[in-house]
């Protein structure tokens, strides 16, 4: 297993090609490029913490396939135990980070594909089953980072991958050779793609028949030829070219530094290719990604959230208010919702059976419901916390105008709370609740995993409301069959 140090001098090995602001940023001086580097520190804590003796137990496991012991992000879900230890230790790396540390993704895309493959497989008599777990074993052999790649631009909504005006709006195959494909087309929204070693494709939505070109899973590394990379901007983001208070939170970034990855004419070997043209098996993989993804959510942000209750709560006693009445109400709720996030997540595991490969899968129902109770509910906590902050979160001078020497003591007589409490801790905490409660940050918990209304298509099916009907009516003494 690598540590963090050797996840980032691994990275500064790629040939990766990223935009940044309509410049191409040196390969090797990625890492350090102040919109990145603190994406790079979240995602190296994933490989510290498995080193640290305390979080072993949640940060590593034996691998199923090698008997060595891995990250556990590298790993199949085996059983319910598997996937309770996912969602705390996803909670556990938001306490410390605040942030996404971005490599659920590949993950996710990882356990989706080891057992959508094998079902293929019974069905096609195919071979994708065996080629992933070799790439699977080379990933924990490794412990590189995979970014899963799932989302395509999708053009015109209403339309099909084979009926859009322009064909390469989702991600395709171009050519089949003897040695492999060729893919053409781009992934948008992809979480900590810049940072990782590898790319894990996937289809986004369920296929028709003659979409088949388009049902394509496959691997490749993140600097393969014909790959580029353009970083997305988020809410104050030049701030992280200043000082470290007017960032919020000082060393990590906020949330998964996504991209939109452009892929002109990529080659991919058969031995990386774990789909091609079974439609059938699209929907499929969409589904067991999504609700492995959606699992994670009552993980990660209640962890983030523990952060924001924190701070809202030292804010109230920076300011001396700590003590109202109403100002502990609102901080239970803050709780409540909290609780009741992480209560889905460890439902949705408790509730895993396995799967025909043998691995272990999650309650799709407990899973969509948690993620749509994170578009709501990290609103609400979100409100709470500006509520409690005030307003100077919004209105306060820069770490510049506190650092200049002739009105710096203005900014910090004037934004004095209570005795013993230095101004500029105050002031680092009202700009954590301003970078976590605002923006990308905020934006992320509405479509990050899917968009509120993709979970409502998910639990609307598996709910079964026919089958609540008949049962309502027989207890009305209505006769059913
Ligand atoms: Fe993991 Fe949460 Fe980030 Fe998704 S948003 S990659 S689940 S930490
Ligand atoms: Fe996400």
């Amino acid at each position: 297993m690598m540590t963090g140090q050797e996840y980032i001098e691994s990275l500064r090995k790629r040939k990766i090609k990223v935009y940044l602001k309509g410049k191409q940023i040196p390969a090797q001086e990625l890492v350090d490029h102040p919109f990145i580097r603190g994406h790079v520190a979240s995602a190296a804590l994933t490989y510290d913490l498995a080193h640290d003796p305390v979080y072993e137990n949640l940060m590593t496991t034996t691998s199923h396939l090698t008997g060595k012991k891995i990250n556990r992000f590298t790993h199949i879900h085996q059983n319910v135990d598997d996937l309770l230890k996912k969602v705390k230790m996803l909670r556990m790396i938001s306490q410390k980070t605040g942030t996404c540390y971005q490599r659920c993704v590949g993950f996710d895309a990882m356990n989706a594909t080891y057992a959508t493959t094998y079902e293929i497989d019974q069905k096609h008599g195919t071979q994708y089953h065996d080629r992933f777990k070799k790439f699977l074993e080379y990933i924990q052999k490794t412990d590189f980072m995979v970014s899963g790649a799932m989302t395509d631009p999708k053009g015109d909504r209403s339309l099909r991958p084979s009926q859009q005006a322009d064909p390469d709006l989702f991600v395709h195959v171009v050519k089949k050779t003897d040695e492999g494909i060729v893919i053409r087309g781009a992934k948008a929204h992809a979480t900590g793609m810049v940072n990782s070693h590898e790319m894990l494709i996937m289809p986004t939505i369920s296929m028709k028949p003659e979409d088949a070109e388009y049902a394509v899973c496959c691997a490749l590394p993140t600097d393969a030829p014909g790959v580029l990379h353009i970083f997305g901007r988020q809410t104050n983001d030049d701030r992280k070219m200043e000082g470290e208070i007017d960032q919020g939170n000082a060393k990590y970034g906020i949330v998964g530094g996504e991209c939109l990855t452009v892929l002109n004419d990529v080659f991919v070997p058969w031995e990386r290719v774990f789909m091609c043209g079974e439609t059938e098996f699209a929907g499929m993989l969409v589904n067991r990604f999504a609700s492995y993804h959606r699992q994670n959510y009552g993980g990660c942000k209640s962890g983030v959230s523990d952060i924001v209750i924190g701070a809202t709560a030292a804010i109230a006693d920076m300011g001396g208010y700590s003590k109202a009445s109403h100002v502990k109400s609102k901080l239970n709720e803050m709780i409540h919702l909290t609780e009741t996030l992480y209560a889905c997540s460890i439902a949705c595991s408790a509730e895993g059976y396995q799967l025909p490969c043998g691995s272990c899968f999650v309650n799709p129902l407990l899973a969509n419901v948690g993620k749509h109770n994170v578009t709501r509910y990290i609103y609400e906590i979100d409100r709470i916390a500006q509520d409690l902050a005030g307003g100077f979160i919004a209105t306060l001078p820069s770490e510049s105008d506190l650092r200049d020497p002739e009105i710096g003591q203005y900014v910090t007589k004037y934004f004095q709370g209570v005795k013993g409490v230095a101004t500029e801790d105050r002031l680092r905490v009202a700009r954590l609740i301003e970078n976590m409660t605002g923006g990308t940050a905020l934006v992320e918990s509405m479509h990050g995993a899917g968009s509120p209304q993709a979970q409502e298509v998910m639990y609307s099916k598996l709910a079964n409301l026919e089958n609540k009907k008949k049962m309502a009516l027989r207890i009305a003494g209505v006769k059913v069959d």
